[in-house]
């Protein structure tokens, strides 16, 4: 059995893992680099459009798999490795971004809540395509060649996140995916590692974020909530978070704010979107978006199939801003020439884009138009990651007897607490 990293190495994001027995392989999640983990190419310089994906293939930017993408590599620059199937770990765009250049025949798995995802972000035109052949996993064991895969939900910042328990001929592989400890499903991840290291596992892949992040802190979303009604309690004015539409707590975490505070919880209808689409198979969605208190910001009109009753009209909700708390992304931000904050008024930064780490030249934007509308910035968010030391004490629980870092800087920071630490190059598959 042979496993190789084609993209997560030394770095966050982009994970592409290929686990490899008898000719057959099986690929775990296909991300986008985030724009500062870019090497050759960007929104500027892509590949040539005649060479398909070969340009990036050369400069091991994508994996040489044959039967895999869109449009075929020559043959003799592809691994002669049958692809029986892609499975996401969750719906991050570091995860899933690259779907699009898949090929329609190859099967790809994920669950309902990673489609739910995916279906926002292809409406939003984030993912270019909708991709074919996709199949739900949800509580399912999917056997692919030598391999028996099995999702497990554990808790992150999207809905609908899992890590993967794969059977293969040399014993048990684990890959956690993105994992959180301090969400409001955590005991979903305590768990995840109760379950995994009753199972002895022969290797575990797992993710590293915040190794190097020197900080240990987390806020829970009962305490980020606290923090948002603290903000309110002295700026009396409209209060207007920033969540990514695609974070369901921390959307439920602004709810219950507005709750406790006796405001409305506008949202602008992005928001409504998203929590449509989880809305099918999470009650919590729903909940909040049917609540009597909730209400839709969409002064041009909306595609969204919602009564007429849940919308405010634009006069209503400029008039009450002190009684309002309002979700509003960065996309819309030139709403604010409508909305004009009244005096009082405060912009909360939870998690929604842009981020300043990787996105500066956007941050800078976003900080203009809140000079211009004299909105005090305040960044009352958590990240959706395991600590470093959760994450360390995680891999040394599990106590697998290999242990391989992706999705992380500092890979040999794993040394601390395992004997047994093996860090894979990017595009060399090695035999276990
Ligand atoms: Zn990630
Ligand atoms: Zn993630």
């Amino acid at each position: 059995m042979r496993i190789g990293f084609y993209g997560g190495v030394r770095e966050i994001g982009g994970n592409i893992i290929l686990m490899e027995s008898n000719g057959v392989g099986i690929v775990f999640d296909f991300g986008r680099r985030f724009p500062t983990s870019q090497v050759f190419f960007n929104d500027t310089i892509k590949g040539r459009p005649e060479k398909g994906f070969e340009d990036y293939v050369d400069l091991g930017e994508l994996p040489p798999f044959i039967g895999f993408y869109k449009s075929e590599l020559p043959e003799e620059k592809s691994l002669p490795i049958e692809i029986g199937g892609l499975f996401f770990s969750h719906a991050h765009l570091d995860h899933i971004g690259q779907i699009c250049y898949l090929s329609d025949s190859l099967k790809k798995f994920m669950t309902k809540g990673s489609f739910a995802t995916l279906s926002y972000f292809v409406e939003k035109g984030i993912v270019e395509c909708m991709p074919s052949n996709i199949e739900i996993i949800d509580g399912k064991t999917i056997q692919i060649g030598d391999f028996k895969i099995m999702p497990y939900f554990i808790d992150h910042d999207i809905p609908g996140a899992v890590a993967y328990f794969v059977e293969t001929p040399k014993g048990l592989v684990i890959y956690t995916g993105d994992i959180y400890f301090k969400g409001v499903k955590s005991e979903l991840s305590y768990r995840f590692v109760e379950y995994a290291k009753s199972l002895k596992p022969y290797i575990l892949i797992t993710e590293g974020t915040r190794i190097g992040w020197n900080g240990i802190v987390s806020n829970t979303e009962v305490e980020l909530k606290e923090q948002i009604k603290e903000v309110a309690n002295v700026f009396k004015g409209l209060i207007i978070g920033n969540v990514y539409e695609i974070h369901l707590a921390r959307i439920e975490t602004f709810y219950n704010a507005a709750v406790e505070l006796d405001k409305k919880f506008i949202i602008h209808e992005d928001y409504a979107n998203t929590l449509l689409k989880y809305g099918e198979f999470d009650r919590g969605a729903l909940q909040i978006l049917n609540a009597p208190n909730t209400f839709i910001y969409a002064p041009f009109g909306s595609k969204l199939n919602l009564p007429k009753e849940k919308f405010i009209t634009k006069e209503e909700f400029l008039a009450n801003q002190n009684k309002e708390i309002l979700l509003l992304n960065f996309n819309h931000i030139t709403e604010l020439l409508d909305i004009k904050p009244v005096v009082g008024s405060a912009y909360i930064m939870s998690g929604g884009e842009p981020l300043s780490s990787v996105d500066p030249a956007n941050t800078k934007i976003l900080e203009n138009w809140l000079s211009k509308f004299n909105l005090p910035l305040f960044r009352i968010h958590s990240p959706g990651h395991a600590s470093e030391t959760e994450i360390l004490w995680m891999a040394k629980e599990i106590n697998p007897e290999i242990l391989l870092p992706i999705h992380t800087q500092i890979p040999e920071r794993f040394n601390v607490v395992h004997k047994n630490v093996q860090i894979l190059e990017k595009g060399v598959l090695t035999e276990f």
